[in-house]
């Protein structure tokens, strides 16, 4: 095994217990941001099986993509430096003058940047040309959607005893964290999934494709609460963000967990839970993101 995840938790209970409470209903929080700050939450499980599938495939280059802010980009070139492969990492922007924090983190780690004007990003020709020179090179798509990325998250639930809660939520982006969690979880649990993007209504397939015939019982993808599109943060997100640090301590980000935390709350709210129901909201990390903030945007 490249790394082990559990070998890199140095918090002794990722559990924060009853927060939001409602109406006889508990609502815990599993920290995956805190284990570790750079590759934070989701992404150490997402990249583990294919990384180690690219090791014995004799691969010695990891290629994959991501904007300027991603958390996927940074735990890309973090667990290859673990895993002693190269990276490299072609960024959806012109040339910046200068590499922001996230990016100067990707080069540390050892990435190589590539950049593609956003109008080519989505071109696979263009792409393939730009990365034609790396030699015994595997490829991870954007936000590392992938079946091996959704078989890595399985792993999550079995960092606590998951088995008491009858619904686990979790932020979305491609879907693969939560295609993962629909296939650890048991039939009882139900899967709720607050999507990051506008009216991403493809992501229904997405998580299919991801769990094919492995079918769990529906999961549910909620559209309602993306604050105008994939990475906007309007006022209203940021002020709930700094009230729910300070009600919790708790730090989100702006992309996922901030909006997720929203959702429950909007939710618990408006009785959308039966009584007595036992939720656990997965913090998916991310918070390097914020570093796109203005400073003391955030109280955090
Ligand atoms: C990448 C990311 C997600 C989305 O995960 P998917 O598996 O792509 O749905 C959610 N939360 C955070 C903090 C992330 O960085």
């Amino acid at each position: 095994m490249i790394f082990d995840i559990k070998k890199m938790i140095t918090e002794q209970n990722l559990v924060q217990p009853k927060i939001l409470e409602n109406n006889h209903i508990v609502t815990d929080v599993l920290r995956l941001d805190k284990i570790n700050a750079i590759a934070s939450g989701n992404k150490l499980f997402k990249l583990k099986v294919p990384l180690q599938k690219a090791l014995e495939n004799k691969c010695t280059t990891i290629i994959t993509k991501g904007g300027l802010y991603s958390n996927h980009l940074i735990a890309t070139a973090y667990t290859c430096n673990i895993a002693g492969l190269r990276s490299v990492g072609v960024i959806k922007a012109h040339k910046p003058i200068n590499l922001n924090t996230t990016l100067l983190d990707c080069v540390e780690y050892g990435m190589e940047l590539i950049f593609m004007q956003p109008s080519d990003f989505n071109n696979i020709e263009k792409l393939k040309d730009c990365v034609a020179d790396y030699r015994n090179s595997c490829w991870i798509d954007m936000g590392g959607y992938s079946t091996e990325g959704a078989e890595g998250c399985k792993e999550i639930l079995s960092l606590i005893d998951s088995q008491l809660y009858t619904h686990i939520i979790t932020a979305v982006g491609t879907g693969t964290t939560l295609a993962g969690l629909c296939l650890a979880a048991s039939k009882h649990q139900k899967i709720i999934g607050i999507s990051s993007m506008k009216n991403n209504f493809s992501l229904q397939e997405a998580i299919e494709g991801l769990l094919q015939d492995k079918m769990h019982d529906p999961f549910e993808l909620i559209h309602d609460f993306h604050f105008g599109g994939f990475a906007k943060h309007p006022p209203a997100l940021i002020d709930f963000m700094n009230d729910f640090y300070r009600k919790h301590q708790i730090p989100t980000d702006i992309v996922y967990t901030g909006k997720l935390f929203y959702a429950v709350n909007f939710l618990l709210e408006n009785n959308y839970f039966p009584n007595n129901s036992k939720l656990l909201i997965v913090h998916t990390g991310g918070l390097q993101g914020n570093r796109s903030l203005p400073k003391h945007t955030l109280i955090f």
